[in-house]
């Protein structure tokens, strides 16, 4: 397959064309921001990390009867995967409150939820990413019912599958963001799965491994992110 032109930058990913219309060949970068751009910096090998662990996570996931976009992994940074319309909204999975639950419910961080709850996002960055409901997103035509309904119920079995893996390397799956796309009018997960993405808390410590190292200022990032990968990736080969 052949690399083509660059079709889109993100803030963690390049996007290219292929020779294969029905695929895009995607670049992990080091780049990181934070609070909707505002916070700007580099985590040294992240782009190896998440890429590494996405493809990971998704063959996993895929192996386990979830439509996913992942096709291969192809180098330290870069991945195939197919090309889907994405639908302009981001799923965020919460088993602990943290973040702005914390403000919605009334319990500390660290509370563990009785059932996973399940937030819509707009994906818009100049709104900020705002969170909206169902009918929001009927009433502009970001999605269908069916296809919200579809979103939601790949959601939970992601996450009992993921809450399973990440629980074997004796972490706490926090909470999450997914997203989705269409191939031929079938929803399918997209984009990442990383510490970018999730929260992830050691089981004994509580200490943080993920991105809000990095929104937080609390050093050690790196270590971080090669911690999760490294247990993640022991945890799946003993699972
Ligand atoms: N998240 C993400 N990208 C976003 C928004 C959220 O990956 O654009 C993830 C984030 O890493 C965390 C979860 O989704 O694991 C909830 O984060 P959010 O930014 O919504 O913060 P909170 O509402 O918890 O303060």
């Amino acid at each position: 397959m052949e690399k083509l032109a660059m079709l889109y930058e993100g803030k963690a990913k390049k996007i290219y064309d292929t020779n294969d219309k029905n695929v895009f060949w995607v670049e992990y970068k080091d780049d990181a921001t934070a609070f909707n751009g505002i916070k700007k910096g580099t985590i040294v090998d992240k782009g190896i990390i998440n890429n590494k662990m996405s493809a990971m996570m998704f063959s996993y996931l895929q192996k386990n009867g979830v439509d996913t976009h992942f096709v291969e992994l192809l180098s330290d940074r870069e991945q195939i995967v197919r090309r889907l319309q994405m639908v302009p909204l981001e799923i965020v999975v919460r088993n602990i409150v943290a973040g702005s639950l914390v403000k919605k419910v009334g319990k500390e961080e660290g509370y563990s939820l009785a059932s996973p709850v399940l937030e819509l996002y707009y994906k818009d960055d100049a709104l900020g990413d705002p969170m909206v409901n169902e009918t929001h997103a009927l009433a502009m035509g970001w999605a269908t019912i069916e296809q919200i309904n579809k979103m939601k119920e790949i959601a939970l079995k992601v996450n009992e599958l993921m809450t399973k893996i990440v629980a074997k390397a004796g972490i706490d799956l926090v909470d999450y963001k997914l997203e989705f796309g269409l191939i031929d009018g079938k929803v399918m997960l997209g984009d990442e799965i990383s510490p970018d993405t999730c929260r992830f808390w050691d089981k004994d410590t509580g200490e943080k491994l993920d991105k809000d190292r990095f929104r937080r200022d609390l050093g050690k990032i790196e270590e971080a992110y090669a911690e999760v990968y490294t247990r993640l990736k022991d945890a799946l080969e003993n699972a």
